[in-house]
């Protein structure tokens, strides 16, 4: 590992409290000077979203919300911020709300104050992703980047345990991901371990007691932390993969993230022996992949990419969409029959011993 380093951890204020999204909602809608607020919200979230009302200035309230975010939304919600002329957007929910609490701060400048329903982590990146037809579009920008994160486990206690499941492993994800992506370096791989260290544990409580709000605020504190490192490290194969699926073959995001990982892990770590280590330390096993993949099927995740709706003839395609997207710094050179053989392994569940 090299100390000759760029970087950069995104600035943004976190308030985590259990019970307290409310208020710590409110508060931050005041110290940001708020008038105008466009509330958007997930339709679990009505209640929430009825007592940040009745406290703060909401002009306008939006609850219509698709996954990956169809610019025709997106156009719409950002037609009602501008002609309500909201200053900021409260955006409660999982990456649904928050990618659309994305676009249209994207196109008005509003500040967003997140409050995350899953460990989906959007909240702490710059990242926006929109799709049109069957194309996902992401880009990075600053104003996306929420200004406040409200954190409250409380709030994820709705969330059935298969997606809760499949969410944390999209958070693993973002650490393990983070250890290989183009701008790794030491700090971002801290963070990342530190992220494993809460959501093994915490995702390990939460399946034995859904109702164990320390697991849950374990899990939301290493899904955070993965979310940083994720964003200051960059996208890795694993995002890269996991991306052009969901995109192309409409894949639930979630449970893709949670099945493909082993299989990224099998193919990376003999190249990255430092991911490995830090993984196999944590978890107690000799094998990383193995490790995350048994850590898997413990908690009851979906086990192939057949089970979630990929066609086997789709995976040649597949793999040849993914090819330029793949980071040229993947600690592994990584030709088209690697992704074929990647995918093909996920897609039947192999078993990674
Ligand atoms: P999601 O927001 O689509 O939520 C999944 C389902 O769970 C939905 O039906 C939702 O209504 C429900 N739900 C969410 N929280 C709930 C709760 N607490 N109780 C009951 N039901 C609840 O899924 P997600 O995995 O959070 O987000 C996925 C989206 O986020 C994808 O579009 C992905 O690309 C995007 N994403 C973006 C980034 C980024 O940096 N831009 C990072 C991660 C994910």
């Amino acid at each position: 590992m090299s100390f000759t380093f760029d970087h950069v951890t995104l600035g943004q204020r976190v308030l985590f409290g259990t019970g307290a999204a409310a208020d710590n909602a409110v508060a931050a809608v005041e110290e940001l000077g708020a008038r105008r607020i466009l509330l958007v919200h997930d339709a679990f979230a009505v209640a929430l979203a009825d007592a940040i009302a009745e406290r703060a200035p909401v002009v306008r309230r939006i609850d219509e919300i698709v996954q990956h975010v169809p610019v025709e939304n997106a156009e719409r919600a950002t037609a009602v911020a501008a002609a309500a002329d909201v200053d900021a957007i409260v955006a409660i929910g999982g990456g649904s709300v928050t990618g659309l609490a994305k676009a249209v701060a994207l196109r008005t400048g509003a500040p967003i104050v997140a409050i995350p329903t899953t460990f989906a982590g959007s909240e702490a990146t710059d990242v926006w992703g929109m799709t049109k037809g069957q194309r996902k579009t992401t880009g990075v920008d600053p104003r996306v980047l929420p200004k406040v994160v409200v954190y409250d486990a409380a709030l994820s206690a709705g969330l059935p345990t298969t997606l809760a499941v499949a969410s944390g492993l999209n958070a693993v994800a973002h650490a393990v991901d983070g250890f290989w992506a183009p701008r790794a370096d030491p700090i971002n791989r801290a963070l990342g371990t530190e992220g494993l260290r809460a959501l093994f544990p915490g995702l390990r409580g939460l399946i034995a007691d859904p109702g164990d709000l320390d697991a849950r605020e374990q899990t939301l504190y290493g899904a955070y932390l993965a979310a940083v490192a994720f964003a200051s490290a960059g996208s890795g194969l694993h995002h890269k993969i996991c991306h052009t699926l969901g995109g192309a073959y409409n894949l639930p995001h979630a449970e893709t993230h949670a099945i493909v990982l082993p299989y990224v892990t099998a193919f990376n770590a003999p190249f990255a022996p430092d991911a490995a280590e830090r993984i196999q330390e944590l978890l107690g096993v000799p094998n990383a992949a193995a490790g995350l993949d048994a850590l898997r099927a413990e908690l009851g995740a979906p086990a192939s990419l057949a089970a979630i709706g990929l066609k086997e003839s789709d995976i040649r395609r597949a793999a040849e969409l993914a090819l330029p997207a793949v980071p040229p710094s993947n600690p592994r050179p990584v030709t088209v029959s690697d992704l074929e053989g990647i995918m093909r392994a996920a897609w039947v569940g192999e078993q990674i011993v």
